[in-house]
């Protein structure tokens, strides 16, 4: 039997429920451990680093909402201030001193985003921005990379052709080929398919959108020299640079990847972090860009609920604290190197081939012996041991995304003693996972 059957009673009779009602039973698809097998637990509540489910159980958390939650669950500054903010009312459609607040929280920390706009999610953001650079430049063509996710807007949620210069096919229907026709793949880490597509193609193209940090193929960092290669072709071509942080941003480095690597894109995407674990987005960067957005210029973007006091007092209040407590992001690379030693040594126990790679607080694994630079060796990483994995983790009470391709996160609240207990689980689950 799989171990997953460990969905308890009420879980399994709330998924029940929900399939007849949400397609998968979820409002999100890998939600639905479709991956992993089994069925979901239910949450019924969460603080620090742990989620406790319908059925009592308790894990430590190393999803963390899919990345917002670098602070833990339930922190006391944003649940005060959002608790502060509703009591002022929950939706205004008319400006409030909490947006400008956050916009200048923003700017200094990404110095690049002189402009911004606030939006709901992160889908928002990223086809905003591909709007803009196309309004900007007035060309058609994005170019993104095989197994980086910005969203499921309808030009990202295009596969990689099988050579770098071939024009993308929908991966889901329901996108049309001409959209597709306009979103050129190349594969991650590698900057010759870039000027390939550049030399047939670069009149036309108005943007390259990349993770600065691939967080959606596993963790894959840039090999050195990528981004800055991108840079300049980007430059050379009169095109838009496009860093997708909703992930990186504030993550592995207070001012994100562009810090981290020292790489200045044009257009900054965020989301997650930014919303202190509610619904927003954000994308910015050169003023020149950002006074073409509506109703300063032409390109029209706009949000019943964007800027939302809710949302932007959550935001704020997390950036406040990333911004004040001075020994966080230490802190934040202490743990995640702890939790990267634990992987790796339980892997080299049992001689699994295996390949993690760490960005501060935010880390992936790969069954696989290596190197992993982008999605063709991700995919190569053995799905059934992963499964084994999973589930040896989570009936330890540990969580980690339902799936062989998402990065893990570490937050602030993770204790020496949650560390010390997951290194454990981490012991055992790979000791099962090495007779699969
Ligand atoms: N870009 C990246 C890098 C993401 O990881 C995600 C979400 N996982 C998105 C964009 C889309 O954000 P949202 O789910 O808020 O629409």
């Amino acid at each position: 039997m799989n171990d997953a059957a460990a969905a308890g009673t009420r879980s399994r009779a709330l998924f029940a429920r929900a399939r007849e009602l949400m397609p998968g039973g979820v409002n999100s698809p890998v939600r639905a451990f479709a991956a992993v097998g089994g069925d979901p637990f239910f949450v019924a509540r969460a603080e620090g680093a742990y989620i406790h489910d319908v059925d009592g159980r308790r894990y430590i958390d190393y999803v963390g909402s899919w990345g917002p939650m670098i602070l833990g669950h339930a922190h006391p500054a944003i649940l005060d201030a959002v608790r502060k903010a509703a009591a002022d009312g929950t939706s205004f459609g008319a400006p409030h001193e909490g947006e400008v607040l956050l916009a200048e929280e923003v700017s200094s920390f990404f110095p690049s985003i002189e402009m911004m706009r606030l939006v709901s999610s992160g889908t928002e953001a990223t086809m905003s921005a591909i709007r803009l650079a196309r309004g900007f430049t007035r060309r058609s063509k994005i170019i993104k990379f095989a197994g980086c996710y910005h969203g499921h807007a309808d030009p990202f949620l295009i596969r990689a052709g099988s050579g770098a210069a071939t024009y993308g096919t929908p991966d889901s229907p329901g996108v049309t080929h001409r959209t597709a026709s306009d979103t050129l793949s190349a594969p991650y880490n590698d900057l010759e398919a870039v000027v390939d597509l550049f030399k047939l193609y670069g009149d036309d193209i108005a943007a390259v959108i990349v993770e600065p940090v691939a967080g959606n193929m596993g963790c894959i960092p840039p090999v050195s020299g990528f981004l800055r290669g991108l840079r300049e072709q980007c430059d050379a071509a009169g095109a838009v640079l496009v860093f997708d942080e909703i992930i990186t941003g504030f993550r592995v480095a207070p001012g994100g990847a562009q810090e981290r690597f020292g790489v200045t894109p044009d257009l900054t995407t965020l989301g997650k972090i930014i919303g202190g674990g509610l619904p927003m987005g954000l994308y910015g960067g050169r003023r020149e860009l950002m006074r073409l957005i509506s109703p300063d210029g032409p390109v029209y973007q706009a949000g019943t609920l964007s800027g939302n006091p809710l949302a932007v007092a959550a935001g704020l209040a997390t950036l406040r604290v990333l911004r004040t407590e001075s020994s966080l992001y230490e802190d934040l690379e202490r743990k995640g190197a702890w939790v990267e030693e634990s992987l790796r040594s339980a892997a080299q126990t049992h001689d699994i081939p295996f390949t993690l790679h760490r960005v501060g607080s935010m880390l992936g694994f790969f069954f696989h012996p290596g190197p992993v630079t982008s999605w063709d060796e991700a995919s190569e990483s053995d799905k059934v041991r992963f499964v084994a994995f999973f589930h040896g983790l989570l009936k330890r009470g540990v969580w980690i995304a339902p799936s062989a391709f998402e990065s893990l996160f570490v937050s602030a609240a993770h204790s020496d003693e949650d560390l010390e207990a997951t290194e454990t689980a981490v012991r055992e689950a790979m000791a099962e996972a090495a007779g699969r």
